[in-house]
């Protein structure tokens, strides 16, 4: 038997008034989607355990069976991984433009290279013997610390957006000083490469973690498709092969071609396959609710569809779940429960995916970390 997870960031989301109180999956056209659900048995999942922040960082390794509360120690560690980076702690660096307010978490989406010559510049004057910035895309870098500190509280600069910086400055202990001494100085290097952005905010920093093997835990050969280095830097630490695929945009107009090309591959080569893909979320960060709608069809057509087609579905297991839900009014995430089917388990009395529906469902409301014991089972 062969399984595959596939998880559209943020496909979820809530009843829209003017689709009638529909949500977006009750209206799109999704008959492959619906085929899963309609085979296959449905429920819903906590995907964010309390206290957590609905990302798709800790959705997706809850989701995959990893318990944060004992694994998680941030964002930045993890996307240092998919570049290969050791250190002792690791912050995501974000390039943003401030005043005494944060006005852009994302520093006018600041060009790739823009940005290196800001990490270029930020490296070349160097404050800390024991710091390091790392490059990564437009205003998402890293700072990389070589030494063992207390981790500090720090704000996503997404959240505090329009309000004072001095309040959400990072909080305790040694680091704390540092950093902010780091965010201060920035402010006198930056301005000499770009007007884009104007200072460094460092966030979701923490140690590098520790995370179980998907093999050994599961002993079975697994591997991951996905278009962001989250994504990426997970299956390099729960070591699923990452398959590398040509063309993807992060967005609705993404190589599906190519996912499911690689998809039917690397099904072939291994037992295991997650597919992470990121359209229909930014699409809901946009705030379009036709725009979802098509972007959850185009899925529906170009990903599953195709998938459905061409795989031989008496020796696969298939489970579809949202990591989270965007909802596209509110164009921000929410810690609530995502509807999940699985084709390849006795069906149930549920006959289309969305929100509502799956309610229904055999598995009725299950903790996310369930989820791959009830599916590789
Ligand atoms: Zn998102």
């Amino acid at each position: 038997m062969k399984y595959l997870l596939l998880i559209p960031d943020g496909m979820a989301d809530w009843r829209v008034e003017r689709l009638g109180r529909k949500t977006p999956l009750e209206v799109a056209e999704k008959p492959n989607i619906d085929f899963i659900a309609k085979e296959g048995a449905c429920g819903k999942a906590e995907t964010v355990p309390k206290g957590f922040e609905p990302g798709s960082d800790i959705a997706c390794l809850t989701i995959l069976g990893i318990d944060v509360k004992k694994y998680y120690t941030g964002r930045g560690p993890i996307e240092a991984m998919a570049k290969g980076i050791n250190a002792r702690m690791v912050f995501r660096c974000n390039l943003v433009k401030a005043s005494d307010v944060m006005l852009d978490y994302s520093g006018g989406r600041i060009s790739d290279d823009e940005a290196r010559d800001v990490i270029r510049h930020l490296n070349l004057k160097k404050k800390y013997d024991f710091i390091e910035f790392h490059a990564g895309k437009s205003y998402r870098n890293l700072l990389v610390i070589k030494k063992d500190f207390e981790n500090v509280k720090t704000f996503p600069p997404h959240d505090i957006q329009g309000k004072k910086i001095a309040d959400y400055l990072p909080r305790g202990g040694e680091l704390a000083k540092i950093l902010i001494d780091l965010i201060e100085w920035s402010k006198k290097i930056l301005p000499e490469v770009t007007d884009k952005a104007n200072m460094i905010w460092p966030w979701g920093g923490g140690k590098m973690p520790e995370f179980p093997k998907f093999k050994e835990m599961r002993n079975l050969r697994g591997a991951m498709i996905s278009e962001v280095d989250l994504l990426k830097g997970m299956a390099r630490g729960l070591d699923l092969e990452f398959v590398e695929v040509e063309g993807l945009t992060g967005y609705i107009d993404t190589n599906y071609k190519g996912i499911v090309r690689h998809a039917l591959k690397s099904l072939k080569e291994f037992d295991f396959l997650a597919i992470h893909t990121e359209g229909i979320d930014e699409v809901s960060h946009e705030g379009d609710v036709e725009k979802k709608i098509e972007a959850i069809e185009i899925y529906d057509e170009e990903l599953v569809g195709r998938i459905l087609d061409k795989a031989d579905l008496s020796e696969l297991k298939i489970m579809i779940i949202p990591d989270h839900p965007t909802p596209v009014e509110l164009r921000t995430h929410v810690a609530e429960s995502v509807p999940f089917a699985v084709y390849g388990f006795e069906r149930d009395s549920v006959k289309t995916f969305s929100e509502i529906s799956c309610m229904e469902g055999r598995f009725g409301l299950m903790d996310g970390i369930r989820l791959m014991d009830l599916f590789l089972r």
